[in-house]
Order: structure tokens, then sequence, then C-alpha cells
């Protein structure tokens, strides 16, 4: 699938410019297997790059102006690049000016491109296609400018220039975009940033993905008021244990024994946080021991968290999860994101794949009419060159 897009790519490019690419960038979406809400949280997440992508064809074009292509929405723009960068009411290109300024802010040199760019990862379903998009582009760049960013680096800079456009996201997208490996999940520590890869031995199994095609509004007040309740409890167990300085110190007996000091909001959001991170854990040694039944397991006791003590689930998330515990075929389910829409993340035996998918869309549909969108996902290299064969 993605060599037409490639070739798609590549060909535009040339029929834009009159000219071959000198370098051409694939940048990947991601998923996160388990870990939800926890990078703010001091606690670890799990994800890993997939084999959705952006493509990008670059060239230097000896100038001080960028041309860019947004090749899915047909929509160009050019920046000149002696002027401060400025937002722009056409939000896609923020994301590339945002990068720009990251460059100009930490005195890298460089000058203009020609760049033409589409996209195989559906756009605001959960799957990152903003840390893509700013990550690719800037790997294009370090490589057409030999700028020598690293690419935990390039991670951060990713993050900082989607900050800019006005998303305050932690790191884990653009990381698993940079740093992922095939057939691997990253172990992210959200306090260092330290991390370790662990096989995603998935041989038996396909990862498909159910957009419930819905998106309710209360997700952006939901997360904020949960942020505030994690930093009530995590105040009151300091205050109380002064041993401890984060949830992922705690035992859910800590939290337990603080029940009649918390409100019961900030009691369930402690305890789901401080069983989520155990849970990455025991996931992690599921994986190294190629347990992907236990996987399965701890993603559905993750989507349960989400839904009755986190409470970030909806009706539409809550079915499909539900309908995934009833059939043998699936063995782990749980919402995937933010929560209040979006997709869940399903891990289906083998063979069962098309049945699956027939029936979780007509039961999505009779009970909501609303059709159901389906992503086939496999787990892929973090952001690289592509290479011919
Ligand atoms: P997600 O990252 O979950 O897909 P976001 O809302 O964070 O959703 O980012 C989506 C935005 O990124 C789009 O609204 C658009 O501005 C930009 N974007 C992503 N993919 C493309 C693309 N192929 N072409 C142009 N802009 C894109
Ligand atoms: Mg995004």
């Amino acid at each position: 699938m993605n060599d037409i897009l490639i070739q798609n790519t590549t060909k535009y490019f040339q029929e834009t410019f009159g000219s071959q690419p000198s370098q051409v960038v694939l940048s990947p979406g991601r998923i996160n297997i388990i870990g939800e809400h926890i990078d703010y949280n001091d606690g670890f997440v799990l994800p890993a790059a997939i084999d959705k992508i952006i493509c990008f064809a670059f060239e230097k074009n000896n100038s001080n102006t960028s041309k860019i292509v947004a090749i899915d929405l047909n929509d160009t723009f050019e920046i000149d690049l002696s002027a401060e960068v400025q937002h722009d009411e056409k939000v896609w290109t923020n994301y590339i000016r945002g990068v720009i300024q990251q460059l100009k802010n930490n005195g890298f040199q460089f000058e203009g491109v020609n760049c033409v760019f589409s996209s195989s990862i559906p756009v605001g379903s959960g799957l990152s296609s903003s840390a893509a998009l700013e990550c690719g582009f800037l790997f294009g760049m370090n490589e057409l400018f030999n700028l020598n960013i690293k690419p935990v680096d390039i991670a951060l800079m990713g993050q900082k220039a989607e900050h800019w456009v006005g998303i305050n996201c932690g790191i884990m997208d653009q990381f698993s975009s940079v740093m992922g490996l095939e057939n691997k999940v990253i172990k992210i520590d959200c306090r260092t940033l330290e991390y370790t890869y662990h096989d995603a031995n998935f041989s038996d199994y396909s990862l498909i993905l159910f957009d419930s095609n819905v998106k309710h509004s209360l997700m952006t007040s939901a997360y904020n008021e949960r942020r505030q309740q994690c930093e009530e409890g995590i105040a009151i167990v300091k205050s109380n244990f002064p041993a401890i300085s984060s949830f992922r110190d705690c035992t859910p007996q800590n939290i337990l024994d603080l029940k009649d000091k918390m409100s019961a909001d900030v009691f369930k959001r402690s305890l789901y946080v401080v069983k989520e991170i155990n849970r990455v854990i025991l996931a992690c040694e599921a994986l190294d021991k190629g347990n992907i039944e236990l996987l399965g397991q701890l993603m559905f006791e993750t989507h349960d968290g989400l839904s009755k003590d986190y409470e970030v689930s909806c009706d539409e998330l809550d079915l499909l999860v539900d309908l995934a515990k009833k059939e043998e075929a699936v063995i782990g389910a749980r919402l995937m994101g933010g929560g209040f829409g979006g997709c869940t993340i399903n891990l289906v035996k083998k063979g069962n794949e098309e049945a699956i998918k027939a029936e979780f869309t007509k039961h999505y549909f009779d009970a909501f009419g609303i059709e159901l969108k389906i992503y086939d996902v496999k787990i892929g290299n973090g952001t690289s060159n592509y290479k011919h064969n």
C-alpha cells in the first residue's frame, strides 16, 4: 500500500518542480498498546510506530523561500525564511512553521526547500498524523542540510513545534514516530525519557483499530479536569507518605489507605493511575515471555479502569470493547488515546479478522447508526529515508 503512496508522492514532486526529489522520507503514525493517561502522571507508556506513514519528497531550492505542498489537501504554502515565523489560519501549515521556528530558535543554518507530502495515516483519529508531519519534515531538513540533530532531539523539537501550534502534548507521539522499530514496542519512562524496546511478537494475532467515528466535546474539559484531579491525588499521597513523590512509587494499597482523605473522584482517578502504571510493567513482562494472551487481558483491564474509574470512555467505545469481550477471537481490546471517541485497539486471532470486522460493523451500526471505520495496522519502523529495494 505504501509503495503506491511513495510512487505517487515522487511523481507529484516531479510534475510540480520538474526534477526528481533528492530526499524521500517516510514518517509513521503510532499506536499505544497500554499506558493511557499516564504520560502526565510520571508513569510508563508502551507505544509503537505503525505501517501508516506520511511520505515526503524534498529538494533544496537554493533560495530563501520554502515551498510546501500538502497533496492530500491540494494546498500549497510558501514561507520566506528571512522573516519571523508567524501562525497562519491554515492549520496544517502551522506544523511545518512550528518546525522551522524550532530550527531557527536553536540556531541551525538552512535554506529553502521544495517539498510535497502525502499520507496514509487517518487524520484526527488518534494515530498521531500531526507528530508524523512534524517529525518527518524535521528529519528531511536534518538530512538535507546535515544538521546532525540526534533522533531523540528530533522528537523533542517535534513536540515543541506542536506546542508552538498550540497543543500541549506529551512526548509519546513524536518519540514513537521517530524511534519506532519493526515488531518492537517502546517502553518510555515519561519521567526520565529513558526507554527500552520489547519484542512484540504478534505473529498469531492481528492488530485492528475500530474507529468509533465520534468525538464528544467533553474531551478538552475532561482532560484538564483529570490532570487537576491527579495533581490533587498525588499531593494528598505526598502529605501522608512523605517518602513517596509520584504515583509510580505507590501501591494500590497506599491509595486505598487514603480513601477517606480524598474526594470520591480523586480516589478513583488515583487508583486507576497506580494500577495502570503497574499494568504497563506487567505488559512488558508478558511480551518478554511471548504471553500475548496475558497482554490482551491487561488491555481489557485498562479499558475497565478508563471507563469506570477514570471515566473517559463513552457508550460507543464501551460497546466496541463489550463486543470484543464476547468474541473468543478477540483476546484484548481497549480505548486508545484520550477517550470520549476515537479508536479502540484490538488483538484478534489470525484467520478471524474478516468475520470480526463484519460483526462489529453490523452491531455498531445497529446500535448507533454510525459507520465503523476500520484500520489494520502492523508495527513498523520510525522515521527514515526511503531506500529503494
Ligand atoms: P492526529 O495527530 O491524531 O491525527 P491532530 O488533530 O493532532 O490529529 O492532527 C491532525 C492535523 O495534522 C490535521 O488537522 C492537519 O492540520 C495536520 N495533518 C495531518 N496529516 C496531514 C496531511 N496528510 N496533510 C495535511 N495536513 C495534515
Ligand atoms: Mg496529533
